[in-house]
Parts: C-alpha cells; structure tokens; sequence
C-alpha cells in the first residue's frame, strides 16, 4: 500500500490517501489536545500507544460483530483503515456520570446511570461540540432516521462488549465517545477508540487511566495508558 497525499490533519491524527482510493493511512501522532484544541502538548509515545490500543480494541469489537473501518497497523503509528465519508456527530455513552454532564446537568460524579445516557454532540471545535438531538441531525441532513438507529445501536453494542472487558481489567468504563462513517451503504465505527476519548477508571480505587489525567494536569499521562494497556494483555 503507497501513501499519498495528506488528506487531513486533525488535533491528534493525520489521514493519508493511498494508491487504494478506499483505504487512508492513520497515523497517530504525539500530539494531545483538550478543551477544543487550547491545550495542546506533545506527550512522547503516545501515538505508538494509541495505534496499538486501537487496533486491539477495534479488533475485539469486529470479532464480536460490530463492522469498523480498522484493516491492519502499518507500523508503530500507522494503520491502514476504510475510508468512510464521517458524520459529524459524536456518539457518546455514559455509564457513570462525570465531565461535561455533571456539569451541564449539576449532577454528582460517580453515579451508576442506569440506563446507560446517550448523548450526541456536533463536531465542531469553533463551537465547542454542542450538544444535539436527531431532530438536529434530520433537519440539517448530518443522518437520516435509519443512520441515526444504527449509530445508536453500535454504540450501545460497543458498550456491551467493553464494558465487560475493561471490568475484567479491573476498570470501570465511564463514558466513550465514538464517530462513525459511511462506506459503501454500511454504517462503520471510525475514527479510534483510545484513552483519548473515554474515561477509565480504577475500579476499586477510582484513579483515572484516561484523557482527564492531561486535562486536569494529573501527570504520567502516557503511563497511564499504558498501564491499561498491560491490563488488556496488549503487547506495546
Ligand atoms: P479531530 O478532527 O477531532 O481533531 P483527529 O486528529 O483524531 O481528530 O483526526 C482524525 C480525523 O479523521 C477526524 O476528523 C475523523 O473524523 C477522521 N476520520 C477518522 N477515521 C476516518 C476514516 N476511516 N475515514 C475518513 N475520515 C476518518
Ligand atoms: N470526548 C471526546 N472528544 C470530544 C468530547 C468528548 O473524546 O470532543 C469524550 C471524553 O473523553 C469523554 C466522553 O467523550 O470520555 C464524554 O465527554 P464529556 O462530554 O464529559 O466532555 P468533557 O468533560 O471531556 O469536556
């Protein structure tokens, strides 16, 4: 597979087209970034460390039927992956409350949600990803009424595949967020799944493993990743 031209760059990744014109080349970057994009540091090996946490994660998920766009890594930062045309939305799932819905809805952290809450964002960093509904996404064309079902559906299906696996790590899986695409009429997971985009916590001792150790300055950012990593018997 030959790589191209740079398609994208976003906060923490570059996509490259390749000779295939349905594949792109991921490349997982140092670069970290919070708060849309205003902090931003270069925290080394994280990139190595979320290609491969990805592609265990994105693997486990294909296996038990849930369809992504993850082919193969191509190398300690790259993976080459199906390139979907992206919604713009983001599809989160919250499992215990923190982050932005104790804060929007004053509710304490750390309580078991039960339902699980789904939430869908815009991505749009100039508007700090404003929370939407699907009435939203109907009347402004992001999805139709069957893509937002299916979006719904693998989304919860991701949480009752990790869930468990991260339990058996000892970690509670917090909340997630994921993006999804489309590649020839399917709906595909995209984008990554990495401590960079859920929340992770110790289950008995409720220390973070994920993003909120950069966005709160807590240190040992990478370690933290990578001490999940061993947990999940991922070889770095
Ligand atoms: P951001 O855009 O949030 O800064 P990244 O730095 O992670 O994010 O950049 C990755 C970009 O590539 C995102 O906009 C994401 O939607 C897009 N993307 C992820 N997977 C695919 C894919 N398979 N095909 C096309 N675009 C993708
Ligand atoms: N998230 C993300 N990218 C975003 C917004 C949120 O990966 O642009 C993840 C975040 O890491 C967390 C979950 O989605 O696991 C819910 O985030 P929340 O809405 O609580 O926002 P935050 O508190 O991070 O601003």
């Amino acid at each position: 597979m030959e790589k191209q031209a740079e398609l994208y760059a976003g906060k923490a990744k570059t996509a490259y087209t390749t000779d295939d014109p349905d594949r792109l080349i991921l490349e997982f970057r140092d670069d970290t970034s919070a708060f849309d994009g205003e902090k931003v540091e270069q925290l080394s090996r994280k990139g190595m460390v979320n290609n491969r946490f990805n592609a265990f994660i994105m693997t486990e998920l294909q296996a038990a039927g849930v369809p992504t766009h993850f082919e193969q890594i191509l190398s300690d930062r790259e993976s080459v992956v199906k390139r979907l045309d992206m919604m713009p939305v983001e599809c989160v799932i919250r499992n215990i409350s923190a982050g932005s819905l104790c804060r929007r809805l004053g509710v304490a952290e750390d309580e078991t949600l039960e339902p699980p809450v789904f939430e869908f964002f815009l991505k749009n960093d100039a508007l700090h990803d404003p929370m939407i509904n699907d009435s939203h996404i109907i009347t402004f064309g992001w999805a139709s009424e069957s893509e937002i079902s299916r979006m719904k559906e693998l989304t919860v299906k991701v949480n009752d595949v990790l869930k468990p696996l991260f339990e058996k790590a000892g970690l509670l899986l917090v909340d997630y967020k994921l993006e999804f695409g489309r590649f020839n009429g399917e709906i595909l997971l995209g984008d990554e799944f990495s401590p960079d985009g859920c929340r992770l916590w110790d289950a008995a001792t409720r220390e973070k493993f994920d993003k909120d150790r950069f966005r709160q300055g807590l240190g040992s950012v990478v370690e933290s990743y990578e001490a999940v990593a061993r947990r999940l018997g991922i070889a770095l």
